[in-house]
């Protein structure tokens, strides 16, 4: 019996005769040779049928494959230097399993609606699939990274009783005839875990609901959401960094042919695994952007995306901003020790114009700060007093932040939207298909 390889294998196999189920990706060459680009879910491929070698009725049997048709391909690998694969199959027999009616998505290019509207296909093509490699690498290195360093994963609820940070850009839902929300982060429940396990990180879906359309912000995404006990900021951001550079990392030494793919520069991305990353404050941020003529920003502004950018860009590199003003961030952040007005927080900007890719805070400890800040951000206490209950047994100082994996995705791919870092993304007017 023939053996049934995957294309991603095929060079431990040239020579041999192997048997590989795949789809037709496109078809070209003419006369008596014809080249068949195939895909099976793990790399494209080339195969070619030479008339004189199958025979009349299987060289038409090839000819007539249409776009997307399944097939077994059965036939001899080669090493070929020309073909971009740097392998091909020598097909000797193809057997088609289902035909393909006319495919909407052809080579020639289309409108990024279009393409939203048939995501369901889009995603077989071959700048998708090496985004969902890229996606792919990110999550089993941070499972990689975290496991090595200790830390435990930990679940935390999709479905919550209370807004996490505040009440605007939540999902709301029917809980047997009381309100829920989707979870807009982990990030509380992260600190009973560290409270519970010492270092731990979640990584599930999160929800909010983003009114404006940006390039940046899905609705639903993905977010790592380390958090760790008996550990300062100043920690923090070193955990921060060095796991950054392990994804790019990472990503540059299993993701080869994908970053081709995508024409990703490669030595670019090596420079983002030197560190440690450059740190510039909020206040002297605020500074550099008044002094380029930025005269839309005041300090106790938020930034955005241009002002971001634009700090970026002055480092070559992810840098770190520290220490943002109080009223501009989540109410469970430390407050400076020696300053009334600023947190001890650190938003993590990504080079290129990629923005935010991590926000991060040592928390706050002590109850009665936390008290009177939910008062204040209008919160009921009342549903809060598990969380305060953290600091009543055994409070430590902990500090943790939070990565989004679509924001990652995105800037390690070079891509200029959000949308196609997720499979099936959720946005302002995209919940189909
Ligand atoms: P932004 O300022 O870009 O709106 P944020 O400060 O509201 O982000 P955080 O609450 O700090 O975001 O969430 C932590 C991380 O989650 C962000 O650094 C970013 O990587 C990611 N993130 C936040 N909102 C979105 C979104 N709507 N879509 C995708 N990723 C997001
Ligand atoms: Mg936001
Ligand atoms: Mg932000
Ligand atoms: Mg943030």
């Amino acid at each position: 019996m023939t053996k049934v390889i995957s294309i991603i294998d095929s060079k431990k196999h040239v020579g041999e005769k192997v048997k590989i189920g795949a789809w037709v990706a496109n078809k070209s060459g003419k006369g008596k040779i014809l080249f068949l680009q195939f895909r099976d879910g793990t790399a494209f491929f080339q195969g070619v049928v030479v008339k004189n070698e199958v025979g009349e009725e299987m060289f038409q049997t090839a000819k007539s494959l249409t776009q997307e048709t399944s097939v077994w391909v059965t036939g001899v690998i080669r090493e070929d230097t020309r073909s971009k694969f740097g392998y091909e199959i020598g097909i000797e027999a193809i057997e088609v399993v289902g035909t393909s009616a006319e495919y909407p998505i052809t080579p020639k290019e289309h409108g990024t609606d279009f393409l939203m509207d048939h995501r369901h296909l889009w995603l077989r093509s071959r700048k998708q699939h090496a985004v969902m490699q890229v996606r792919n690498e990110i999550i089993r290195a941070t499972y990689e990274f975290y496991n090595k360093e200790g830390f435990v994963k930990m679940d935390s609820p999709i479905l919550t009783g209370t807004a996490a940070e505040g009440t605007t850009d939540l999902f709301e839902t029917d809980y047997f005839g009381r309100p829920a929300y989707l979870a807009q982060t982990g990030q509380l429940y992260a600190e009973a875990g560290a409270m519970a396990f010492g270092k731990v990180f979640t990584f599930g879906p999160t929800f909010r609901a983003e009114k404006s359309k940006t390039r940046r912000h899905l609705t639903e995404f993905w977010m790592i959401e380390p958090e760790m006990a008996f550990t300062t900021h100043e920690e923090s951001l070193v955990v921060q960094e060095r796991y950054v550079a392990f994804l790019v990392q990472s990503v540059l030494d299993n993701c080869d042919y994908a970053l081709d793919v995508l024409e990703r520069d490669k030595e670019l991305l090596k420079s983002y695994t030197q560190l440690p990353f450059p740190r510039i404050s909020y206040d002297d941020a605020i500074e550099l952007l008044q002094k380029n003529g930025f005269d839309d920003i005041v300090w106790g502004d938020d930034f955005g995306s241009p002002h971001e950018t634009f700090i970026a860009n002055s480092f070559s590199k992810p840098v770190f901003i520290l220490n943002y003003p109080k009223a501009i961030k989540a109410f469970y952040m430390k407050p400076h020790p020696t300053r009334d007005d600023v947190v001890i927080c650190a938003d993590l900007i990504a080079p290129e114009g990629y923005g935010e890719i991590i926000g991060g805070s040592e928390r706050a400890t002590d109850v009665e700060y936390l008290e009177e800040k939910i008062k204040e951000e209008g919160l009921n206490q009342e549903d809060y007093e598990w969380y305060l209950d953290l600091r009543r047994y055994g409070s430590v100082p902990h500090s943790g932040f939070g990565l989004g994996l679509e924001r990652m995705v995105t800037w390690i791919s070079g891509n200029e939207h959000i949308r196609e870092a997720i499979p099936f993304p959720r946005m302002l007017h995209r919940i189909f298909p």
